[in-house]
């Protein structure tokens, strides 16, 4: 069955619309109104402190007692928002004799005209309507939409605008003009605009007006943090470019969760580095991205936590940069923040620590480069990656360092993620609780006083497992 509602947007700026109601909802519609550029009258017997605040200001014009059908003259829209629903009929019904549309709040039976959920990005505007019978999904969508429309399609709408005139004339015909869209919108302008450089994306935009044909879309690398696994960590930035990626370039790192939400038609290739390894796969993960950026695609390079903590992210920016390739960065939440809050260890509780140290021990050689006086003291919290193998020489040194061997530590393993575990136990016995609870990897090592908190503040899958470690030091 087709909608039976006619969609419009109405220019109100400068026309007389009729609000009934003095509470918080004639309230919201007011504002709205006046935002929309309209005049608007507002009737009812008694009116809340903020309307009576507009209305001394001379925002608003109070009509004050109970409805009457004259105050709909001249007006060109009426919306009844009274808990009243003879009130509300009776404003329907006068705006119907009158030829005026008419909403009643929530009573799209009653009303004329029924006003949108919407999402606004500048001059842009996306209106749902559900036709009035399931509210509700209209408002799940817009919520689903709000957070897939970027803010700077408002910029983009904007520029389109303002430069309508210029397109019109370098494009008169309309295929013509439809191209130059397509190249536009794959084009670096949206990019620039998203990265808040509105005079870098009028001189794209000029260029590209410049230019009759397809002179290639230029290719653009998304370095992504993909947080420690569970989806709904991902930033909202995050999301937005999974779903315009072609190609994503992931670690082995990455949950399953979260590339369930890659577009669909996106090439995946996954580009996970074995142990021993590094330096060869590294250069090939160059290689690929810059291959398909040169291509013109839409790079997403997904990395687990966030791409610039243990992440060699830094270094792929640099090939980039030195390719000419434009980039951003997304940060994602890295092991040590995930793993803290999903196992309920406060990295900074202000009666055990100071600060967080975020150290990475995976061989030996960064075993002995680190500086292990300092990280020995006490009233700090590390927070270990890559730790797994090389617990037993952590250990050693903390402790021959002078880290007391009752130091409470919180071991998380697949931390966010549905199978995650958490071991707890004292400095002293780490290496052997460790093994004992076969702990592999992804897993991130928490030392510090707070560490014993996972014992009281566990909320997420299964409780710690290990003994109570040693009361905290007062
Ligand atoms: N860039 C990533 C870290 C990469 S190094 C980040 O910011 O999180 C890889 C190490 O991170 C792993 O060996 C482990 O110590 C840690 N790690 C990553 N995800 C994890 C998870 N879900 N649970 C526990 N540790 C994790």
């Amino acid at each position: 069955m087709a909608s039976p509602l006619f969609p419009v947007f109405a220019d109100l700026r400068g026309r007389d619309v009729l609000v009934v109601g003095g509470g918080a909802v004639a309230q919201r519609k007011a504002e709205a109104l006046l935002e929309a550029g309209a005049r608007v009258r507002l009737g009812a017997p008694e009116i809340s402190a903020a309307l009576s605040h507009h209305a001394g200001e001379g925002r608003i014009q109070h009509l004050q007692g109970p409805f009457q059908a004259h105050w709909l003259d001249g007006a060109w829209l009426a919306i009844a928002a009274t808990d009243d629903q003879a009130v509300n009929q009776a404003v329907a019904d006068a705006g119907e004799a009158r030829r005026i549309w008419v909403n009643v709040v929530d009573d799209a039976q009653a009303s004329s005209v029924q006003i949108p959920a919407r999402i606004e990005r500048g001059p842009l505007q996306v209106a749902i309507s559900s036709g009035g019978g399931a509210p509700m999904l209209a408002r799940h969508l817009r919520e689903k939409l709000e957070s897939e429309l970027d803010e700077s399609i408002g910029a983009l709408a904007e520029l389109l605008a303002r430069e309508r005139p210029r397109i019109r004339a370098r494009f008169p015909q309309t295929g013509q003009r439809r191209r130059f869209f397509d190249r536009l919108l794959a084009g670096p302008v949206p990019n620039l605009l998203r990265q808040r450089q509105p005079l870098a994306a009028e001189r794209e935009f000029s260029a590209a007006l410049g230019e009759s044909s397809d002179t290639g879309t230029r290719g653009y690398v998304a370095l992504v943090g993909a947080g420690p696994g569970d989806p709904g960590l991902l930033t909202l930035r995050a999301l937005r470019v999974l779903n315009e990626a072609d190609v994503i370039l992931h670690d082995r790192l990455v949950s399953k969760d979260v590339l369930q939400l890659v577009r669909r038609d996106a090439q995946r290739i996954e580009v996970g580095k074995q142990a021993g390894n590094h330096h060869t796969t590294q250069q090939q993960i160059h290689a690929l991205m810059l291959e398909h950026a040169r291509a013109g695609k839409r790079v997403v390079r997904l990395k687990g936590g966030d791409p610039f903590v243990f992440g060699r992210g830094g270094e792929e920016l640099e090939v980039l940069r030195a390719d000419g390739i434009e980039f951003e960065v997304v940060p994602g939440i890295t092991a040590a923040l995930a793993c803290a809050a999903y196992a309920g260890v406060p990295l900074t509780h202000r009666d055990h620590a100071q600060s967080v140290r975020l150290v990475t021990a995976h061989c030996k050689d960064s075993l002995d480069t680190l500086d292990w006086p300092s990280l020995a003291l006490e009233r700090q919290t590390l927070a270990v990656y890559m730790g797994v193998a090389g617990l037993d020489a952590l250990r050693d040194r903390l402790i021959a360092h002078g880290r007391a061997p009752s130091t409470p530590f919180a071991l998380v393993e697949n931390g966010s993620r549905p199978e995650q575990r958490v071991v707890v136990g004292t400095l002293a016995d780490l290496a052997e609780r460790a093994r004992h609870h076969e702990v592999q990897s992804p897993a991130l090592l928490i030392v510090g006083e707070v560490a014993a908190l996972a014992q009281t503040l566990h909320w997420f899958g299964t409780a710690p497992l290990g003994e109570a470690p040693l009361a905290l030091a007062a």
